[in-house]
């Protein structure tokens, strides 16, 4: 990916807006009034700093260069803060709770969605009497063009936190409800597909059809596996019927196909979404994230609205650092990377503030003393070109991790540390690798961008957004702690 130009930008999404040339739209009538208001807000699910940095290093050795002088293309955004991304209730925080904060303005409890964090965990009326309204709701009350992109389900806790309200985020589908909560509460599919707001979210793009359909209906790509719901309902079949012009599809062919209107679900995998390192060797077919965030940003953009706001998440960086799988970690910050260049080069940055972050961090390190250009993925080889070895005299690697399955004895079999199943080493032996507390950082370009600075706690970006999104608005305090 070639490195990308500070402002100004080509202003295409103007074009694309007014359906006429920029210049000719400013005769029209003051270009402060027309010209639409976007946020596109980038989220990497569990990439840390350090993640950022050996993805850096591995796309340059990639294209055959030491690495560690190359940017990923958001590194070249001229606003950066640090962000602080504690839960209310949670030293190390998950996703549910720090996309709460960055969507709502308000940080919650671990694992809750979108609801006030004065609620107990467990209590499903509780949540239903203290929503807290997210960024896409109120740019869908107002008319604006609204879409969530991710490599997960669009279910699971990072979407899930812009549209819908729950108490717990594995609630999905109704079958993963506890009974009495079934009766009170919403599973968050359901949410999706009865979004009160608007005309509903336009473009829905991701995996988890299983959670959508019902357990007596083949899944149309996978002929082995079924929906997971028990509840009869197909929930597909309800999106489609509840609008006009809405469209379904589940391959990579099918999103091609489409014309240039309607709302569009794309639901690509029966669960998530396959890393990028696997895509291509998808049976259906799938979209990357770049040409998913291409296809969306085509249709947010169209004219007709005052503008949009549209969340993409490389939701998958996180799984791997989870099974302390460095190289699909990496790999999909890399395809990460490669959709904020696709923004870039669409967005208008006099209209559009585009901002990229992570929910929270992960324990990956990067150690020793391998020299430059030395395989990041790799056994440490020093300057002196001997390997570096350990007290009991064996080599180690680069990246390690401070706890997960790395730490289980035989964990990376008879694997190269390069492989892509290797599993990186760790100190403290956990079946699955943990957040990490501390800081994520924020890169900002466009609209607005001069607002993400200095050491920022998580729900203040959400300030930062909402002023780019409707200026005309008194900033709303940010009360986070
Ligand atoms: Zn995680």
């Amino acid at each position: 990916m070639k490195p990308v130009p500070h402002l100004p930008h080509r202003p295409r999404l103007a074009r694309l807006a007014f359906g006429v040339p920029f210049a000719l739209s400013l005769c029209l009538g003051s270009a402060a009034e027309t010209a639409p208001r976007n946020v596109i807000l980038f989220v990497g699910d569990g990439m840390g700093v350090s993640t950022v940095t050996a993805a850096r290093i591995l796309d340059g050795q990639n294209r055959g260069q030491p690495g560690e002088e190359n940017y990923l293309s958001f590194e070249r955004f001229p606003h950066l803060a640090l962000v602080k991304t504690y839960n209310v209730d949670a030293q190390v925080p998950d996703s549910a709770g720090t996309m709460t904060a960055l969507v709502t303005g308000r940080k919650a409890r671990v694992g809750v969605l979108s609801v006030d964090p004065s609620v107990a965990h467990g209590d499903c009326e509780g949540a239903l009497s203290n929503p807290l309204t997210t960024l896409l709701e109120e740019a869908e009350q107002r008319g604006y063009r609204t879409g969530l992109v991710t490599t997960t389900r669009i279910t699971h806790a990072t979407p899930a936190a812009a549209y819908a309200h729950s108490i717990d985020r594995k609630w999905e589908f109704a079958a993963a409800m506890p009974e009495d909560a079934r009766g009170k509460c919403k599973d968050i599919a359901r949410q999706l597909v009865e979004f009160p707001h608007g005309d509903g979210v336009d473009v829905l793009l991701g995996g988890g059809r299983g959670v959508f359909l019902p357990v007596e209906q083949q899944d149309p790509e996978d002929a082995e596996a079924t929906g997971h719901r028990r509840d009869g309902r197909d929930l597909i079949a309800e999106w489609l019927a509840a609008g006009e012009g809405r469209r379904f599809v589940f391959d990579h062919d099918g999103l091609n196909a489409l014309g240039a209107d309607g709302q569009v679900l794309g639901l690509f995998e029966v669960s998530h979404m396959e890393h990028e390192a696997d895509r291509l060797a998808d049976a259906g077919g799938e979209p990357s994230l770049a040409e998913m965030t291409d296809f969306a940003l085509a249709r947010l953009a169209a004219p007709g609205a005052p503008g949009f706001f549209l969340m993409v998440e490389g939701g998958r960086i996180d799984h791997a650092h989870h099974a302390s799988n460095a190289y699909r970690a990496l790999t999909d910050t890399i395809a990460f990377a490669a959709a904020v260049t696709v923004a870039v080069e669409r967005a208008n940055p006099a209209e559009t503030l585009i901002l990229v972050t992570a929910d929270h961090s992960h324990t990956l390190t990067i150690g020793g003393w391998p020299a430059r250009g030395n395989p990041i993925l790799g056994l440490v080889v020093g300057a002196d070109g001997k390997p570096g070895k350990d007290m009991a005299g064996d080599t180690y690697t680069t990246l390690g991790y401070a706890n997960g399955p790395g730490a289980i004895k035989g964990a990376q079999g008879d694997l190269e540390p390069t492989h892509p199943d290797y599993r990186q080493r760790a100190t403290y032996p956990l079946y699955l690798e943990t957040h990490a507390a501390e800081d994520v950082a924020a890169y900002a370009l466009g609209r607005g961008a001069e607002g993400v600075r200095g050491v920022m706690d998580q729900h203040e970006l959400h300030g930062v957004m909402r002023a780019a999104l409707f200026p005309a608005d008194a900033p709303k305090t940010s009360d986070g702690g």
